[in-house]
């Protein structure tokens, strides 16, 4: 709550106008309760390192934390149980031994996550168990995403690099932003929405605080409505077909709010970069 107040004031409070949704609803609570999010498999592949000594520490139940994460994913994403959201029967989440943060691989039912005792120990600075706890839910949320998000049709795959592959990062990155799991100065400055990642998921989660409270469900849900997809025809999908509303407009507002680009109506300067 603390971060998300935060995240909050750094974005700025931002008037309504213009291009807000015309649904709203935000996901209750009812439903999820019971919601089957899929068997939590924990394994600790790498007992006796620090890492996984730490783990065990601060987070005693693995299946409950794991399941009330995804729980969490799925009200960030979804309006309802009802929707439409692709089934996952078994979550396999190890603990392992590598050099690498966290991934997964699997799709369909079975979704296998890995999550690196060596970045644990890497994060455990100054003893700091809050820090282990935000960076591991954040890593989660972020991977679970993928195990429950939509996936858009006629836009690439993820290999190229594409829209494909900045819709699915980008919703991974905004649905922990969302959550409060990233603080304002891991924002990246600059850049373009279809640059994936951070970059795109705080922009979608400024949508979310500014334009529409829906606005990540929406975004989700466009994957399935938008056929071929693409990031302006989703836009144009949720916000409508006025000028203001287009995309890159959006994205340009969004630049001056967070100050990485300064208004030129206002300062009479050029577009100033940082
Ligand atoms: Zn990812």
């Amino acid at each position: 709550m603390i971060e998300m107040n935060r995240l909050c004031v750094f974005l700025g409070i931002l008037s309504m106008i213009g291009c807000a949704g015309n649904a709203s609803g935000q996901s209750s609570e009812k439903g999820w309760q019971d919601y089957f999010v899929g068997d939590v498999r924990f394994e600790d592949r790498a007992a006796g390192t620090e890492g996984s000594e730490i783990y065990a520490a601060i987070i005693p139940d693995p299946a409950a934390y794991i399941k009330n994460s995804a729980l969490q994913v799925l009200k960030t994403l979804y309006f309802s149980p009802d929707d439409s959201i692709p089934k996952v029967k078994t979550i396999r989440y190890t603990l392992r031994d590598y050099s690498g943060i966290s991934a997964k691989s699997g799709s369909g039912s079975f979704i296998s996550i890995v999550y690196s005792t060596q970045w644990i120990e890497k994060n455990f600075v100054d003893n700091d168990t809050a820090r282990i706890d935000y960076e591991t839910k954040g890593v989660l949320y972020h991977e679970l995403t993928h195990a429950y998000q939509l996936e858009p049709q006629g836009c690439g795959t993820y290999a190229d690099g594409g829209q494909f592959w900045a819709f699915i990062e980008g919703v991974a990155d905004a649905v922990r932003v969302a959550n409060g799991c990233f603080r304002p100065k891991d924002r990246p400055k600059g850049g373009k929405y279809t640059d994936g990642y951070r970059v795109t998921g705080f922009f979608l989660n400024w949508l979310n605080e500014t334009k529409d409270p829906d606005f990540i469900r929406k975004f989700n849900r466009s994957a399935i409505e938008v056929i071929p997809w693409s990031f302006e025809s989703a836009f144009k999908h949720i916000f409508g077909d006025e000028k203001d509303c287009h995309i890159d407009a959006l994205w340009h507002e969004y630049m001056i709010a967070t100050g990485d680009e300064k208004d030129e109506k206002e300062t009479g300067h050029t577009k100033n970069t940082r």
